[in-house]
């Protein structure tokens, strides 16, 4: 009796479950309007025979911007459509998506998709493409603390740990300038997480950390006597820094010169043979000198160029005019 009771409440209890239920839910032929919460869900943990439905899902709200949740717009969307088709190896589809994305409107407080698609390039070891995707983010004044830990993050990825280095540092500098936090704390623990990876990185030729500094439009000054010190110190180093001190005024002149003329706004930072050598990892060369410029704050930068009548940025005690100026229609 008491077995067939049992037995009764296991039957007649399937029909309040119906195994429709479940399926009825996922044959709904109304879109919902998608929420951000529910697109970075489906991005990070969704199943892999689930893809196709979500892709064609997300392909109706870009259709339909209507559906749309609050603080999203289709550009948004479609760089997670390019990450997932990434992820399932349709390269050239996630590309186009990614590639839409740059196109569109983007949306208030999320990373330049510009970021998301020079990331995806990295990926690819597409690296000059990489570049110029991420140049023309900063062309545009796009380039902030959160595009840069995408970017850096990439080449970490993909092992470049050179060119993460040097991408993790010039996005701390913008996040200290910035006064962001939270991208620097991120950025930082990034940088932090290399450099336990890897040993200090031999010279190979890669000019990348000073691409990374004239693209912020900062140029590393030696004031006289730091000059002099640094080259007693480290003699070849004369090659980047000038045989003299005057040289290395013209020198620095001139980067400043063409940062403006690129319409970069250039600033100076003042360099010291004690904190060089605390920075210094591997061999004193042109990368060090810059990837050092790279970890000087800006807290009190020297902005260029100054008032004719003023005094010379270089510290000579002259009028701008006649110390550092560069002749005219040179
Ligand atoms: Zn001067």
């Amino acid at each position: 009796m008491n077995v067939q009771t049992f037995t009764y409440q296991v039957t007649g209890g399937q029909p309040a479950y119906p195994t429709v239920t479940r399926e009825s839910r996922y044959r709904g032929p109304v879109p919902r309007v998608l929420t951000l919460e529910e697109l970075d869900s489906y991005r990070t943990n969704m199943p892999e025979a689930e893809k196709e439905a979500y892709l064609r899902r997300v392909r109706r709200v870009i259709d339909n911007p209507n559906l749309c949740g609050p603080g999203m717009l289709p550009s948004t969307i479609l760089v997670m459509i390019g990450q997932v088709l990434g992820g399932m190896g349709r390269l050239a589809e996630a590309e186009e998506a990614m590639t839409d994305a740059v196109t569109m409107e983007k949306a208030e407080g999320e990373p330049h998709p510009g970021a998301w698609l020079a990331g995806f390039l990295v990926q690819q070891d597409r690296y000059d493409d990489a570049t110029q995707v991420f140049a023309d983010v900063r062309l545009d004044n796009e380039a902030g603390p959160g595009e840069y830990d995408i970017y850096a993050g990439a080449y970490e990825s993909a092992d470049e740990f050179e060119k993460a280095e040097t991408t993790y540092l010039i996005g701390i500098r913008i996040a200290e300038r910035e006064g962001d936090t939270w991208h620097g704390d991120s950025l930082r623990a990034g940088l932090e997480r290399l450099r336990k990876k890897v040993e200090p990185a031999e010279a190979d030729g890669d000019d990348h950390a000073q691409q990374l500094l004239d693209a912020a439009g900062l140029a590393l000054f030696w004031p006289r006597a730091e000059h002099a010190e640094a080259l007693r110190r480290w003699p070849h180093l004369a090659q980047w820094l000038g045989e003299d001190w005057d040289e290395h005024r013209r020198n620095v002149e001139c980067a400043l010169a063409d940062f403006q003329a690129q319409g970069i706004w250039p600033l100076i930072l003042m360099a010291d043979p004690d904190d060089y050598l605390a920075e210094l990892r591997g061999e004193p060369d042109r990368r060090s000198l810059a990837v050092y410029a790279m970890s000087i704050p800006d807290e009190d930068p020297v902005s260029w160029p100054p008032e004719s009548d003023e005094p010379c940025w270089c510290g000579s005690g002259r009028d701008y005019e006649v110390c550092c100026t560069l002749p005219a229609n040179d």
